[in-house]
């Protein structure tokens, strides 16, 4: 059997991690296999469509590296695969339905729906449709009223309807328990029901990946699956997502839209990593994996039943890891990139490529995040330097500004007299300064440090001073003394 599995967003608003899970799993288990990973955009809730999530949903799947072989973009044989352009299937096997009395016509009106349910309200009774379009006679009642008509599925009364999950194992729900539930609405859109079941069976999905929130509504489509003849799918529920504080994940714990993470400096593979660990094992100590080590290793077999916790720190940490292991060259490319736009406008533009290159060595041990690089160096970058009179002293030199400026002019001395600029001949100069001083080598750095960089953090100082060059060094220590 090929496996077919589908990543079917509801295009409601800009992806979440959550689901951006679902979709790297669905294509995990595709690429592991040699099947064939789809896009489906589920978009039958029409009320609750945003316009530009379709694209962000696209956008996200690439950054992601999740390419998918059939989509509404690229077409594919079983197309099209946006679910408002295939009504009519919907309404096909709904009127087989209808025709084969396993579903039938209501025509209850919104205002009797609501009367029914504050009635079960009142009576702690779990909401329910009382089933009255069953019966011709109530039914003609409803339909002399003047209501448009939905389909409702015929459940059976009594029995259980049971599913075999490939986390949960066997699962069942008493027919009691499910409602005539609406599958096609009075507008001829059909629920998501009726809409995963169509579009499943005709797609030929093999394996339904989905969060565990869906494993309640399962039930509904095995009848669906049943009273059309269908063979089911093998169903795939994955770990719900909880946040450290094991409440379900929300925007509340840092969980954010993919896209974010990706505005704010994390790395595709990172993410990829991190997504691929939430729910799924390799062994009980592996936490750094690669696309191609996913691929070659995943099987559902391994995917764990248990609530799965987003750990945003841990997220950031393996950002860290992956940006220190990245080429030299792809990692400049990228802090380039992102000074272009993260730079005070001061910063000349384009950024100049050669002090980024020599940066790198300095930063990638410092940077979990790219988006934390601009302000980290941008000192090599514009001359306007932010620091504050006061900054150049620092805690340990704020009762003694008259050591720190002493220092700094001989400092500037020296470092003129400095033949070849290079962080060694630089650090010599300061350490011998600092003895003759007798000030703590630390404390001389620092007032070196801000003068030079604007930041009481920076780079590597030496090596800072080294890349900015001699002459600009002098200007700044200068600079920095007429601030005393
Ligand atoms: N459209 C559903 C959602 O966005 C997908 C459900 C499914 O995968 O079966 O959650």
């Amino acid at each position: 059997m090929t496996v077919r599995v589908r990543f079917a967003p509801s295009p409601t608003g800009l992806p979440h991690v959550g689901g951006a899970r679902t979709a790297l799993f669905n294509w995990l288990l595709a690429r592991s296999t040699g099947g064939q990973f789809i896009l489906r955009i589920e978009d039958t809730d029409q009320a609750r469509l945003v316009p530009e999530a379709v694209g962000a949903i696209e956008e996200s799947l690439r950054w992601l590296g999740l390419d998918w072989d059939e989509g509404p973009d690229i077409g594919g044989p079983y197309g099209p695969y946006t679910q408002s352009e295939r009504l009519e299937h919907y309404q096909t096997y709904a009127r087989q339905l209808v025709a084969d009395d396993t579903a039938y016509e209501c025509f209850c009106s919104p205002e009797r729906l609501a009367d029914l349910r504050t009635e079960q309200q009142k009576n702690k009774q779990p909401p329910r449709y009382d089933r009255n379009c069953r019966d011709l006679e109530k039914r003609a009642e409803q339909q002399a009223l003047g209501g448009g008509a939905v389909v409702r599925f015929k459940t059976p009364d009594d029995g259980t309807t049971s599913f075999t999950d490939a986390v949960r194992g066997d699962v069942s729900f008493e027919n009691s328990t499910i409602d005539d539930f609406v599958i096609l609405k009075s507008d001829g859109f059909p629920t998501a029901h009726l809409a995963h079941v169509t579009d499943d069976h005709l797609m030929e999905i093999s394996h339904v990946m989905r969060g565990e929130e869906w494993v309640s509504s399962t039930p509904r489509q095995i009848l669906l699956y049943q009273a059309l003849g269908w063979e089911p799918p093998t169903f795939v529920h994955m770990s719900v997502i909880l946040g450290p504080d094991k409440a379900k994940l929300s925007k509340r714990h840092g969980a954010l839209s993919v896209l974010q993470y990706r505005d704010d400096g994390y790395l595709p593979e990172a993410m990829f990593n991190f997504l691929g660990l939430i729910g799924w094992s390799l062994d009980d100590h592996t936490v750094i994996i690669s696309r191609d080590e996913f691929v070659e290793h995943f099987t559902l077999d391994r995917m764990g039943k248990n609530p799965a916790v987003f750990d945003a720190e841990k997220l950031t940490w393996m950002n860290g890891v992956y940006l220190r292991d990245l080429p030299e060259e792809r990692l400049s490319d990228l802090i380039a990139e992102r000074l272009e736009t993260d730079l005070p406008e001061s910063a000349p533009r384009p950024v100049d490529d050669k002090t980024v290159r020599a940066l790198v060595p300095l930063v990638r041990e410092r940077i979990k995040r790219l988006d934390e690089i601009a302000e980290m160096v941008e000192g090599f970058f514009t001359d306007e330097l932010p620091y504050a009179a006061a900054d150049l002293l620092g805690k340990r030199l704020k009762k003694t500004p008259d050591v720190a400026e002493k220092a700094l002019r001989l400092a500037n001395e020296r470092f003129g007299a400095i033949e070849s600029w290079q962080h060694e001949a630089i650090e010599q100069a300061a350490r011998t300064l600092a003895e003759d001083l007798e000030m703590r080598p630390g404390d001389l750095f620092m007032v070196l440090r801000v003068a030079c960089t604007g930041r009481a953090v920076s780079p590597p100082l030496f090596e800072s001073m080294e890349i900015l060059g001699k002459e600009r060094c002098l200007q700044r220590t200068e600079r920095a003394l007429l601030r005393f």
